[in-house]
């Protein structure tokens, strides 16, 4: 396949980048943990599966269909597909040499970020390990083959107390290992976003952003998945997420749908949101309730104040989405655009991954509202292997939404000027 001139990829999941082919390699160790699969399966689709049997009888039919996410289902949905991944996989060195060596081979762009989550049971010592091994693999590949650059991300936990202790981990990494220094370039949090507010991470945000400052030299990105699923609130307060965390600082924002999915995609829709939620909704839009209604967005502050009175009971919050409420909803995602824009954050979209995990139509992508809004945009590929594509095919994709040559060609642009190593302030354009 032709590689695009020096194109790059920025948002990419290591371990999403590996195909069937490589699955079944993986299979035939021994020790594996067929009943993390089994049971994530059984817990989605209600159905019983047995990943050992499928493995012994070689059914390589039924374990494509349990991988591949060709079509629209959900973030859950995925993931059982990439708990497949998880159940085959060790995480261990040789392991990391292994799959960087066969990512790299197939990796279409010239330079690369990839992401790694490791699992939440390891401890501070293991987690180390992995992640100098991790470098290591890519500092070495990396070297061997120039033309097609690779650099880690390390996802962190989403819990604060995790993502405390392995980001001051990577801190220390920094100055003990040279591959680590030179590989890891950013930080970002993925996996399940319901349930961590990007607010609870202010302090740590503060922190990172100050330690780059203070050591440009070691400056890691602030990367995060935010608004790709929201099941647990109204759209409003999904788009104000992503709001918060651009506020916060971060310099590329993973997915970030809820900021500009078409409003009518929501019409005729009923979500819930806990009162927590509503009433930080309800205190944003208090504290914005100029600028909203500077652009036509009403904000009625003693209705809103008898509905917190309300809320005091603790019970959740039912949305209906009729035709006002969607006319609403417009302005508020305008409003969060806007500032996100202001914000000089980064939005991350990855087409296919969108299509099928958000399970949108084109018409309701936001890809075409971000860039008529002035938003930055770069194009990822998520996770290539589950989703059977890459970074070309995700370009080809881009025709259908009917970009112009020179919508296109910006957002190659933007990529050029998005790595983490410029965002972070470690490298000048
Ligand atoms: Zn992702």
């Amino acid at each position: 396949m032709l590689r695009r001139p020096m194109s790059f990829e920025l948002h990419a999941h290591l371990y999403g980048c590996l195909t069937l082919r490589d699955l079944v390699c993986m299979a035939g160790r021994e020790n594996l943990r067929y009943d993390f699969f089994n049971q994530s399966y059984e817990s989605t689709y209600g159905q019983r599966m047995d990943l050992e049997q499928i493995l012994a009888e070689k059914d390589w039919l039924k374990l494509a269909r349990s991988y591949y996410f060709l079509r629209s289902g959900n973030f859950r949905s995925f993931q059982t597909g990439f708990d497949l991944v998880i159940a085959l996989s060790r995480s261990d060195a040789a392991e990391f040499q292994e799959i960087v060596r066969k990512v790299q081979d197939r990796q279409t762009a010239s330079f690369a970020e990839y992401r790694q989550l490791f699992s939440p049971l390891l401890d501070r010592h293991s987690w180390s390990s992995k992640v100098t091994a991790l470098a290591g693999a890519l500092d070495e590949s990396s070297r061997s083959h120039p033309e097609k650059q690779m650099r880690l991300v390390m996802s962190l936990l989403r819990d604060d107390r995790s993502a405390l202790w392995q980001y001051e981990t990577l801190k220390e990494l920094q100055k003990s290992n040279e591959s680590v220094q030179r590989m890891l370039v950013a930080v970002d949090f993925c996996a399940t976003e319901e349930g961590f507010p990007p607010g609870d991470k202010a302090e740590l945000f503060a922190r990172i952003l100050q330690d780059n400052r203070q050591n440009p030299a070691h400056a890691l990105a602030l990367l995060y998945h935010v608004g790709e699923s929201f099941t647990d609130k109204s759209v409003e307060s999904a788009a104000r997420w992503v709001y918060e965390s651009a506020c916060l600082g971060v310099h590329r924002l993973g997915h970030a749908l809820a900021l500009g999915i078409a409003p009518e995609h929501f019409q005729g829709t009923v979500r819930q949101e806990t009162a927590r939620e509503r009433l930080a909704q309800i205190d944003f839009e208090c504290h914005h309730q100029e600028s909203l209604q500077e652009m036509g967005y009403e904000v009625n502050i003693r209705a809103l104040h008898a509905e917190k009175e309300l809320l005091s009971n603790g019970e959740p919050v039912r949305i209906v989405y009729d035709e006002t409420r969607v006319e609403k909803l417009k302005i508020f995602q305008d409003f969060c655009m806007k500032g996100v824009r202001d914000s000089g954050a980064v939005i991350e979209c990855c087409p296919s991954s969108n299509l099928r995990i958000g399970s949108l139509s084109i018409a309701a992508h936001p890809l075409r509202r971000f860039l008529y809004a002035g938003l930055s945009v770069v194009i990822g590929s998520d996770d290539p292997g589950i989703l059977r594509t890459d970074l070309n095919r995700e370009f080809r994709l881009l025709q259908k939404f009917g970009l112009t040559a020179a919508q296109i060609q910006g957002l190659e642009e933007c990529a050029r000027r998005s790595t983490s190593e410029i965002l972070s302030g470690r490298a000048v354009l």
